[in-house]
């Protein structure tokens, strides 16, 4: 018997991605495989992809969804599903992270927390990992770990919703980007110290940065009823996208801007700081500036600058000055739960009210494209990128 053929994607340094064929797996009896039918190009996929080492990569993509093709028999109790029992035929998405539930801070903070786990396994991840099948080599079976491929192998332990047949594969791929916008919107909702006030109706929200999770920030933040919503930029285009797809009530340019004036602008913007600040640039001086634009007791949350490619802050501000006179709730994002994921994907399912399709900017069929559109990732009419399969 012939064995069949799979194709995935592998990162091989400076934007080189070579395509390899692998047999396709069978699903153990604790797992299953999907055919995929969408992924998305995360800007993280493109950051490994610019690194000039290779790294010891099999597949990128953590951004996907597919289709069942075969199933192992104890599958629905090793998998954790949303919804109910899954089956041959039924489209899915996952959770990226397998966390290892055995070391302490998964002992403290509870199965599934990703970003905290010292074995956490990602999907489409680059970096080695020493876990058995649990790795990112692409030789070693079951060879298709990621999204960046034609199918993908779901490992026992790996969390997974079902997407209703009606909805677009490309909107339930945005699981995990907007799954960082609920989370980040999420954190506004704490109470840190008893003082700070979370997200109200009276909340001035600034989002800085006009990519997809940025414009998912913002259209959360319009759904939770925020007062007012401030979207920046250095692209016109961007702040059009933002304002269209997340009705934002400013979309403010400020690329001529110094940092003192942007400061200030935000500052008269909101009537004297904003309430809430989630950062989605990718430049330390837009913490820098974000860290000054928020209102005391206010919340500051990273969303951008996930990776230091050593561009530094350049700052004639005493930061920890800033710090201090805030009294803000200052955090991140990159712990995570499977149930803000969930949050994030029933937000998702009302795609036929709220235009998630429309932060698909850039829809290409194959692997061969990935790179060619990874370039494009700059551009001013860039948002999100979506690979589909073609029947
Ligand atoms: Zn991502
Ligand atoms: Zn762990």
């Amino acid at each position: 018997m012939v064995e069949k053929m799979g194709k995935l994607a592998v990162n091989t340094g400076y934007y080189g991605m070579e395509i390899k064929e692998y047999p396709v797996p069978e699903a153990r009896e604790d797992g299953l495989v999907i055919k995929i039918e969408t992924f998305c190009i995360c800007g993280s996929d493109q950051h490994f992809v610019k690194l000039k080492e290779e790294h010891p990569v099999g597949v990128e993509g953590h951004e996907f969804m597919g289709r069942i093709i075969s199933m192992g028999s104890r599958a629905n109790e090793t998998l954790k599903v949303y919804g109910g029992d899954l089956k041959v035929g039924d489209r899915i998405v996952v959770y990226p992270h397998i966390t290892c539930g055995k070391c302490d801070t998964c002992r403290t903070y509870g199965d599934g927390v990703c970003g905290v786990c010292e074995n956490d396994f990602i999907y489409g991840g680059v970096f080695e990992q020493n876990r058995e099948m649990l790795n990112h080599n692409a030789d070693v079976w079951p060879h298709f770990k990621g999204g960046f491929s034609e199918y993908c192998y779901i490992f026992p332990g790996t969390y997974v919703w079902k997407v209703p047949e009606d909805m677009p594969g490309e909107i339930a791929a945005l699981l995990d980007p907007c799954a960082v916008a609920m989370r980040a919107v999420e954190q506004t909702m704490t109470n840190i110290g008893g003082l700070a006030e979370g997200l109200s109706t009276s909340s001035r929200c600034l989002v800085i940065g006009a990519g997809a999770i940025s414009i998912m920030t913002a259209m959360i933040l319009r759904q939770m009823g925020a007062q007012q919503i401030i979207i920046t930029d250095f692209v016109d285009k961007k702040l059009e996208n933002a304002k269209e797809i997340a009705n934002v009530d400013v979309a403010l340019n400020v690329s001529k801007m110094t940092s003192d004036e942007r400061v200030a602008k935000i500052l008269e913007l909101t009537e004297g700081g904003a309430n809430i600040v989630i950062n989605g640039a990718n430049h330390p001086s837009s913490c820098v500036e974000g860290l000054r634009m928020v209102r005391k007791l206010g919340t500051y949350v990273e969303i951008g600058n996930a990776m230091d490619f050593g561009a530094g802050i350049v700052s004639e501000i005493n930061i920890p000055a800033v710090v201090f006179e805030k009294n803000a709730h200052i955090t991140s994002v990159v712990a995570n739960t499977p149930s803000c994921f969930d949050r994030a994907f029933k937000f998702l399912k009302r795609y036929k009210e709220l235009p998630f399709e429309k932060l698909i900017t850039h829809r290409f069929t194959s692997l061969e494209e990935i790179i060619p559109v990874m370039k494009k990732m700059a551009d001013s009419d860039f948002i999100k990128a979506a690979c589909t399969f073609e029947e």
